[in-house]
């Protein structure tokens, strides 16, 4: 069964698609933690970071690096939150891997766990 989030890849459910390329694609957050919150998947389902091949690993991580920036940038943010919840345990809701990037402010007042757990 395809998660939630292989239907946006497949274009069956939609979402606010800021960056895509062969085997990554990042969109914004349903439910913001903070404005620009936004989620890079790889195109591939992996339920965990565990199970992530090198190569996928690699061009998922060349994604996020190239959007943390861009993303604070866009939102004028001082500072972001970019964590994974790897497995249930964790909070991880979507058992597709996704990396969280949440723009962060000063004086916002959450910790970095508190933010991502929700
Ligand atoms: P948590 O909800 O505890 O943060 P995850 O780490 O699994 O758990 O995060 C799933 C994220 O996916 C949540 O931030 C949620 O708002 C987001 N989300 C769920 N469905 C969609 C969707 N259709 N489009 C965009 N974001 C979504």
């Amino acid at each position: 069964m395809s998660t939630i989030f292989s239907r946006i890849v497949d274009g069956e459910i939609p979402a606010r698609v800021v960056y895509e390329d062969e085997t990554t694609v990042a969109f914004l957050d349903a439910n913001p933690m903070s404005p620009g919150h936004t989620l890079v998947i790889p195109k591939s389902e992996f339920e965990r970071l565990n199970d992530v091949p090198d190569d996928v690993a690699s061009d998922l991580y060349a994604s996020i690096h190239r959007l943390v920036p861009v993303v604070e940038d866009a939102v004028d943010a001082d500072a972001s939150t970019v964590a994974f919840n790897n497995g249930e345990a964790a909070g991880q809701e979507v058992p597709h891997v996704h990396c969280h990037i949440i723009p962060r402010f000063d004086g916002d007042g959450g910790g970095p766990i508190h933010m991502v757990a929700g």
